[in-house]
């Protein structure tokens, strides 16, 4: 028997090192690579109003096939060299075989297997669904007490439990990912500490209420999340209110969380995506358009996706965060 954390990051372990997570899901980098670019020129703005600081990090957590990093690397070497130069690349990624698809895209990047192994200076790190893939622990309210879950042989199994500390009526789920709040809680120090910032792209709701929000996909379809371990991809809404709490705790600002369709309009994708539709024939072009209406369509993904920026309390309001 695993508490349920446990299992779950056993199992998206063994997922991602054997699977291509890319044949089950897609992702925003993956549709359009005017996400990546509008991202990077982000990170360039954020470094300009650090000050254009001479060395600085810059990094993302989960960089899947490394698509995102390599489109801003392209668009920050074409449109900000000053920042090019100033940058060193940073890959937070545990899956050996990930590792290998992101050595291919970007040449001379550093891996580490956890924040904590990066070098100090400042840091602007990126991370687009990589809180979701975290584990996450339930509990459920049982008259007046609580219980956990845990999983044994597929199947859940309900110990009893302290309380988790949010209110919830009888029967309800209770949902807390401890690492993304250790996550979320160091990078806060240490932008604080070294300056930066920390972009987090991600789905869930603005103030997560009670709920079971553990789902799997398995060969592109939804599945049962306890059953074969490693066989699909589990993940979690993000309890962004909770994370901003945490990390405003350790010392960072918080700005947002904004519905991704918002962050990526006010950052110019649909005129990126424009652009890069006119150099194209008719097909390319109607799929570049497309991919922008899924991102920032709110029936789509640009409501449910949400961006919220951690950051070094000097810095202002940052792009994309104010209208
Ligand atoms: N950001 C990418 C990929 C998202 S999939 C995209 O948008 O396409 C989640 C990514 O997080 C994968 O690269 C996976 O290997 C990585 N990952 C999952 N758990 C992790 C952990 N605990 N530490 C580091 N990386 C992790």
């Amino acid at each position: 028997m695993e508490r349920l954390d446990a299992f779950m990051a056993r199992a998206n372990a063994a997922y991602y090192a054997s699977h291509d997570p890319f044949a089950d899901f897609t992702t925003a980098p993956e549709m359009s690579q005017a996400f990546g670019e509008v991202l990077g020129l982000w990170a360039a703005v954020v470094w300009q109003a650090m000050g254009s600081p001479n060395a600085v990090l810059l990094a993302e957590a989960g960089p899947g096939r490394g698509t995102l990093m390599a489109d801003a690397l392209r668009a920050i070497t074409r449109m900000v060299p000053g920042f090019a130069a100033a940058l060193s690349v940073h890959l937070i990624e545990t899956s050996p075989s990930l590792r290998a698809e992101q050595a291919a895209r970007i040449p001379g990047a550093m891996w580490h297997d956890d924040i904590a192994a990066l070098p100090d200076g400042p840091l602007l790190l990126l991370a687009n669904e990589f809180l979701d893939a975290l584990p996450i622990r339930q509990f459920r309210r049982r008259g007046d007490g609580w219980t956990e879950h845990f999983v044994a042989d597929g199947t859940l199994v309900e110990l009893p439990a302290e309380a988790p500390g949010r209110a919830a009526e009888d029967g309800e789920i209770i949902e807390r990912s401890d690492m993304a709040h250790d996550i979320v809680a160091r990078l806060a120090g240490r932008i604080a500490g070294h300056g930066g910032a920390v972009l987090l792209v991600d789905y869930g709701p603005e103030h997560s209420g009670p709920g079971d929000s553990l789902q799997a996909l398995r060969d592109g379809a939804p599945a049962d999340p306890l059953v074969d371990p490693g066989m699909a991809d589990l993940t979690a809404h993000v309890d962004f209110a909770g994370l901003a709490a945490t990390a405003r705790m350790a010392g960072a600002s918080v700005q947002g969380p904004v519905p991704q369709g918002v962050f990526l309009t006010r950052l110019g994708l649909v005129q990126r995506s424009g652009a890069l539709a006119r150099s194209r024939p008719p097909a390319g072009a109607s799929a570049i358009m497309q991919a922008a209406s899924r991102l920032i369509e709110p029936h789509a993904m640009g409501r449910l996706f949400k961006a919220m920026v951690l950051c070094h309390p000097g810095l202002p309001p940052l792009p994309g965060f104010t209208a």
